[in-house]
């Protein structure tokens, strides 16, 4: 039995992707023993990039992983936006020195692998921290002083509280927030990563590019430290229902890119396999902390990947969260409730402008030149004012 407060009792944690893992880290550098369970046989992320704002980098900060992070990522001059039919350019967003004078951090894109490779060693590192792999968490029960879990081969295990990082299908989230099945977008992302050394000298960009579509996108960015090169192709299907990382077909991707730019269509070409993957998300919710047990990153809201947001935000609620239990460890039903309330609309405010930006990015016909209109001479300031309440901090 754990009482309220006191005790080496560890605080479980279900998942150990990018949320539990900094949420694991973020806790125990609080003083709290942490026991993390992921499902499958080892922690590894998916081989494919990420983008990484400003914000992140306040939060990485300030649980001393910045550096780190920083140290295998790729630093892109800009963020540029181009029109896959002609070519033109549509925006550019310098993320250089004005960028970092602005929010007082950088742009980054990382591997997954190495991002959570980081997250990995400082949990791996830290004596507070217990690592388990192939343990499904299957239930709980909240026993109002402390919670049990039950692992897929049926063992129970105590502890302090539970904190359901578990992703897009989460199990948890299914017991507090009970909304049923992840809302299918309709959209499909396609993800490859390239050696420098396969992509061609005239395709090769230091940037962050993105080739905006009628209802499709691609994006490309160097990764680790520039060795590596991340393709993400995106376009409208309803053929799929639902879906996690499966292999693309590349009959499928060339029916919704024909017609592109010769740009577009060289790159796609040098792409052997394609990892596939149905988007989701779901509508926001404030209810995601019940008693001992709350939910985190994905689990709590998954978002579509248009703001690249998905893992900062699930950065940002870890630090927060651990703060909340740090302040007040004698109540984490009241620690658990805080956090909600500090993330619920920001994060909400992420997954619904995460929309509206996938359907800009897709737009057709008039509402593609509106958008080019809306974005043409644009000065970055403007830009940068635009985007603050996100890169601004939570
Ligand atoms: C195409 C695409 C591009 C993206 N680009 C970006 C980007 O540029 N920037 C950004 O910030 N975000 C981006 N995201 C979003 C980001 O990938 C996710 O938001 C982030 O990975 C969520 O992390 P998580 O730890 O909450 O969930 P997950 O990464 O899904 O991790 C959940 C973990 O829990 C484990 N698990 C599941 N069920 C159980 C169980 N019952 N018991 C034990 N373990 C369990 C899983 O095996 C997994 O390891 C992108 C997403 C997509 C699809």
């Amino acid at each position: 039995m754990v009482g309220n407060g006191g005790g080496a009792a560890p605080i479980l944690v279900s998942g150990g992707g990018i949320g539990g893992l900094v949420a694991a880290y973020a806790l125990a550098r609080q003083g709290f023993p942490v026991r993390v369970f992921e499902q499958s046989p080892e922690f590894r992320e998916v081989g494919a990039g990420i983008q990484l704002g400003p914000n992140v980098f306040r939060e990485l900060e300030k649980i001393g992983l910045k550096d780190a992070v920083l140290a295998d990522a790729h630093r892109p001059p800009a963020q540029e936006m181009r029109d896959a039919l002609t070519g033109n350019l549509i925006t550019q967003v310098p993320l250089g020195p004005a960028f970092f004078e602005r929010f007082g951090q950088p742009y980054a894109v990382t591997h997954r692998a190495d991002i959570h490779g980081t997250f990995l060693k400082a949990c791996q590192d830290s004596k507070l921290i217990t690592l388990e792999t192939s343990r499904r968490v299957d239930g709980f029960e909240d026993h109002g002083d402390h919670v049990s879990v039950t692992l897929e081969n049926g063992e129970r295990v105590d502890g302090r509280a539970l904190i359901g990082c578990d992703g897009m299908w989460s199990t948890i989230r299914e017991r507090i927030v009970g909304d049923g099945k992840p809302r299918v977008s309709g959209h499909i992302a396609y993800r490859a990563v390239l050696k420098r050394a396969d992509v061609p000298d005239d395709l090769w960009r230091p940037d962050v590019v993105l080739w905006a579509g009628p209802r499709t996108h691609f994006v490309h960015y160097p990764l680790r430290r520039g060795e590596l090169y991340n393709l993400v192709a995106v376009f409208h299907s309803d053929r799929y229902e639902e879906g996690w990382n499966a292999e693309g077909s590349k009959d499928l991707l060339w029916q919704h890119f024909k017609g592109q730019r010769p740009e577009v269509l060289r790159m796609l070409e040098r792409i052997e396999t394609w990892r596939m993957w149905v988007l989701c998300d779901r509508e926001p919710v404030k209810n995601w902390s019940k008693g001992r047990v709350t939910l985190l990153g994905d689990a709590a809201h998954p978002m579509l990947q248009y703001l690249a947001q998905g893992a900062c935000m699930a950065t940002e609620d870890a630090v927060v969260l651990a703060d909340k239990v740090a302040a007040s460890p004698d109540d984490l039903p009241a620690a658990f409730k805080a956090y909600e309330q500090e993330r619920y609309l920001r994060t909400g405010r992420v997954q619904i402008m995460a929309r509206v930006y996938g359907d800009f990015y897709h737009a057709r016909g008039v509402t593609a030149e509106l958008r080019d209109l809306a974005l043409a001479n644009r000065p970055p300031q403007q830009a940068y004012e635009g985007i603050a309440w996100l890169y601004g901090g939570p």
